[in-house]
């Protein structure tokens, strides 16, 4: 069976200084380690997925405008991968490994062809990496839980914007959802 690295969110607006919803520092700290797992993954011959919050200008009726600031917005530089994960999508985007997939949700499953695609490469082990740990990381691996994935996790690879809620998420990952944390 396959697997698949999924990347989520790690774009300027979560991601960078002056981000619409920004985790920071501790985000743009992982920058260089999320970057080199997703080639790694690419090298050892696995799907890579770019799972990105895509959100419409002015949505009143999305339930995270309640919540959080605009962010994401489609057509704004606010979704453009940072750091050198840019890189590795601009060179290998039209690879038959690579794929984008903008999502609506916190989860890369909501309302997206995600479990389509896996299950048609055969796929049965996701790898997540991305931001925020306990937020869009976590409500993925929920859904990939409830649909029957395996779960791995590579713990220098995620961030969120308060380490408690960071280390809640990865015990809750392994002692609730059974994934392995990778370091
Ligand atoms: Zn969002």
């Amino acid at each position: 069976m396959a697997k698949a690295l999924i990347s989520i969110d790690y774009t300027y607006d979560f991601v960078a200084d002056d981000g619409k919803l920004t985790a920071g520092k501790p985000a743009q700290a992982i920058s260089e380690t999320i970057a080199q797992a997703v080639q790694k993954a690419y090298n050892n011959g696995d799907y890579i997925f770019f799972a990105i919050d895509g959100h419409d200008e002015g949505d009143t009726f999305h339930p995270e405008t309640k919540l959080f600031p605009p962010h994401n917005i489609k057509g704004t530089s606010g979704r453009n991968l940072y750091g050198p994960l840019a890189d590795f999508y601009q060179k290998y985007r039209d690879d038959h490994r690579v794929f984008w997939i903008d999502k609506r949700h916190y989860s890369a499953f909501s309302g997206t062809d995600l479990d389509i695609r896996l299950r048609e490469r055969r796929i049965d082990t996701l790898v997540l990496t991305g931001v925020l740990t306990d937020i869009c990381v976590l409500h993925t691996a929920i859904d990939a839980y409830n649909l029957g994935y395996q779960i791995e996790v590579i713990q220098s690879a995620v961030a969120s914007l308060s380490q408690e809620n960071h280390q809640f998420a990865l015990n809750h990952l392994q002692n609730v959802l059974g994934a392995t944390i990778i370091e």
